[in-house]
C-alpha cells in the first residue's frame, strides 16, 4: 500500500471517529483531497486508492493536471483565489468553485461556463473572523451575494466554504466553525436547499465535523508537507 493510500485510510478513520463523537453518519461528510503543489503521479496514487474529488488553489497549475488526467473521472474543485483574468480557465475546467466571494467573479463564471458542461457547482466563501486581509465575504454581505448568485443560471449554489483562523484547542476550533454553521442554517431556514458546508482541514477537521461540516478539505495529511 502506498503512503498516500495509507494516509487516506487514516483520514477516513478520523472522519468516522469525529462523526461517531458528533452522533452523525460518516456518509454525511465528503473528503476533498487538496492536491495543490503535488503532481499528477500523487493524484494518480490517491485516485487508485479510491479518491475521486480533488481541490486545487492555483489555476494554471490545476489546469495542467486536469488536462493530464482528463481520462480519469475526477471531480475538480477550485478552492483558491480567482482573479478576473482567470475566470475563463476556471469556468472551462472545474466542476466546482468553493472560493467565490465577489459578484463580479460570479457573473464572469456564469457567462463563461461552456454550454456543453453542467452548471458550475459553487460554494460562497465566507469570512467569519472579520480579518480584513482574508478572502471571503463578510457575514453581513453574505445574504445579498447569495441572492445575486442564485439568479445566475450557469451557476448552481451548493453552500458555504470557510477557513477559520487556527484555534488553540478543540473547543475553540469548534466554536469558530459553529459561526459558519449558523450562517448556513440561517440560509436554509430562508428556504434555500444548500447541502454543502465545506470546512475543516488537516489540523481541524475533527472540530469542523463536530460543528456540522459536510465536506473536509485535506491536503498535507494525505500528500505530506508542502
Ligand atoms: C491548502 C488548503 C487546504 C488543505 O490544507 P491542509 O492543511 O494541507 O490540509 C484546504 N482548504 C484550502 C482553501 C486550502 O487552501
Amino acid at each position: 500500500m502506498t503512503t498516500i493510500a495509507r494516509n487516506l485510510l487514516a483520514i477516513h478513520g478520523r472522519i468516522g471517529a469525529a462523526c461517531r463523537a458528533a452522533g452523525r453518519a460518516p456518509s454525511e461528510v465528503r473528503l476533498l483531497a487538496v492536491s495543490k503543489t503535488f503532481g499528477v503521479a500523487q493524484v494518480e496514487q490517491a485516485f487508485a486508492a479510491g479518491q475521486t474529488c480533488f481541490g486545487e488553489n492555483y489555476i494554471q497549475e490545476a489546469v495542467e493536471k486536469i488536462h493530464a488526467l482528463r481520462h480519469r473521472v475526477i471531480e475538480w474543485h477550485c478552492i483558491g483565489p480567482i482573479q478576473s483574468n482567470k475566470t475563463r480557465l476556471v469556468a472551462e475546467h472545474f466542476d466546482w468553485v468553493q472560493s467565490l466571494d465577489r459578484l463580479k467573479i460570479a457573473q464572469r463564471l456564469d457567462a463563461q461556463r461552456p454550454a456543453a458542461l453542467a452548471p458550475l457547482q459553487v460554494c460562497i466563501q465566507v469570512n467569519t473572523d472579520g480579518g480584513a486581509s482574508k478572502a471571503g465575504v463578510s457575514p453581513q454581505d453574505l445574504p445579498a451575494l447569495v441572492d445575486a448568485v442564485r439568479q445566475l443560471p450557469r451557476l448552481a449554489l451548493r453552500g458555504l466554504m470557510t477557513i477559520p483562523e487556527p484555534a488553540t484547542d478543540f473547543a475553540a476550533a469548534t466554536a469558530l466553525h459553529a459561526r459558519a454553521r449558523q450562517l448556513f442554517d440561517a440560509l436554509n431556514a430562508r428556504g434555500l436547499a444548500l447541502d454543502t458546508l465545506s470546512m475543516g482541514m488537516s489540523a481541524d477537521l475533527d472540530a469542523a465535523v463536530q460543528a456540522g461540516s459536510t465536506m473536509v478539505r485535506v491536503g498535507s495529511a494525505i500528500f505530506g508537507q508542502r
